[in-house]
């Protein structure tokens, strides 16, 4: 499909976020249009015969591609620099073909610990029903990635900074380990953003984001989208995608086309909000930990400097009292609400071991760092002065 004249790689990535992608039907719409349909027609049997030969460019079915769609692909891909972009209904399609699809019966996948809990099942639960092993690993120790490798390791996967930890992986060191074990690289850069964290440039095959989360920015939609090279995405993916059909909605990707004209505004400006959050957090005498990629007392603060652009919108951070601690706090937040979603424009609180972390026994949640009195805030567009005092009256009921 033609892109837009204005995609030029040259132009700065905000440019880009404008511009790329643009397809204009015979109005001559300024803002893209919305192509609510299923399917489209040919103006004649051989026309019909070229679209299924892949000899006439242009649309067939909705599971197979849409025009909407289709631009937020080409637009999402532009900015990350990507060949190639195919979008899902939501993260989990995403992560799922992009995992899933390159792997073959007899395969081992090695992946980090620290995971979002439907990317773990996946690895842990899912694979080995069809014959398809997997090691977890401590993702911070680019060792324990070497000696996990065996001579069927076809795939490596990590979420970096990782939910809710907030552990930060040196994406560049782990990528040269997977291209000496012949594995392909998937990494998952919800919390990091298009905007903080280039995986792909650091040497990772395959990128993949929940775009429900800081995409859409605004809690509405559910989407996905998996980013890499021609050859990656073109060999095994597109055709899974294709066959078993986790399709965005037109709609969605509607609203996720617009949304992405103003990501680099939203993110920018909530990471700004972050930093005051974490700051004054840190000045605090209740919480016991605070965790921020953008503050120099970060575990992995050297890696964050070389591989992130900018911190992330999210903080973690460890309140005394444990559970009852973490829900006093929780249960005292008037502005900021308690929701699992992140990236959104509206702060969200969360107490993972009992919610996005609950499965877990609390052996292997300690393991992951994720203890009773951890707290997860995903900071939004408001006033930071206005959540700084939202937090400030709650931790006072800690
Ligand atoms: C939310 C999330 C997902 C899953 O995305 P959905 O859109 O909810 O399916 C995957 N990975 C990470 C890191 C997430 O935060």
């Amino acid at each position: 499909m033609p892109i837009s004249d204005n995609a030029a790689a040259e132009l700065h990535p905000e440019t880009r976020l404008i511009h790329a992608g643009t397809m204009r039907s015979q109005f001559g719409e300024t803002s893209e249009a919305l192509f609510l349909t299923q399917g489209h027609v040919y103006d004649d049997a051989a026309q019909a015969e070229g679209r299924f030969l892949n000899t006439d460019p242009g649309f067939q079915y909705g599971r197979l591609g849409n025009p909407t769609t289709a631009m937020l692909e080409s637009r999402m891909a532009a900015f990350e620099g990507a060949e190639t972009c195919r979008a899902t209904a939501t993260g989990m399609a995403a992560v799922t073909a992009a995992v899933m699809a390159p792997l073959r019966a007899g395969d081992h996948v090695v992946a980090a610990s620290a995971l979002f809990g439907s990317c773990r099942y996946i690895i842990e639960d899912h694979l080995p029903r069809y014959g398809i092993a997997s090691t977890l690993v401590e993702g911070t120790d680019v060792e324990s990635w070497c000696r996990a490798v065996r001579p069927n390791t076809r795939l490596f996967f990590l979420e970096s900074p990782a939910n809710p930890t907030l552990e930060v992986i040196d994406i560049a060191a782990v990528a040269a380990v997977a291209k000496a074990a012949g594995a392909l690289l998937v990494v998952d850069n919800v919390f990091a953003t298009p905007l903080f964290q280039r995986p792909l440039a650091l040497g990772a095959d395959i990128v993949v984001y929940s775009a429900t989360k800081h995409i859409d920015g605004q809690g509405r939609c559910l989407g996905g989208l998996i980013l890499g090279s021609k050859a990656v995405i073109e060999a095994d993916i597109q055709n899974f995608l294709r066959q078993t059909g986790p399709s965005l909605s037109p709609f969605n990707a509607w609203v996720m086309l617009k949304a992405l004209e103003t990501l680099p505004l939203r993110v920018a400006r909530q990471a700004e909000n972050a930093s005051k959050v974490a700051d004054w957090l840190a000045g605090q005498a209740k919480p016991t930990r605070v965790i921020f990629p953008g503050r120099a007392d970060h575990p992995q603060a050297a890696i964050v400097a070389r591989q992130m652009s900018g911190p992330s919108t999210m903080i973690a951070f460890e309140v005394p009292g444990g559970k009852d601690g973490a829900y006093r706090l929780l249960d005292a937040c008037r502005l900021i609400r308690i929701s699992n979603n992140l990236g959104d424009a509206k702060s969200l609180v969360v107490h993972p071991a009992t919610t996005t972390h609950q499965r877990f026994t609390p052996a292997v949640r300690a393991a992951m760092g994720v203890s009773d009195g951890l707290i997860r805030l995903s900071i939004g567009l408001e006033h930071a002065d206005d959540l700084i005092a939202d937090l400030e009256q709650a931790l006072a009921k800690v």
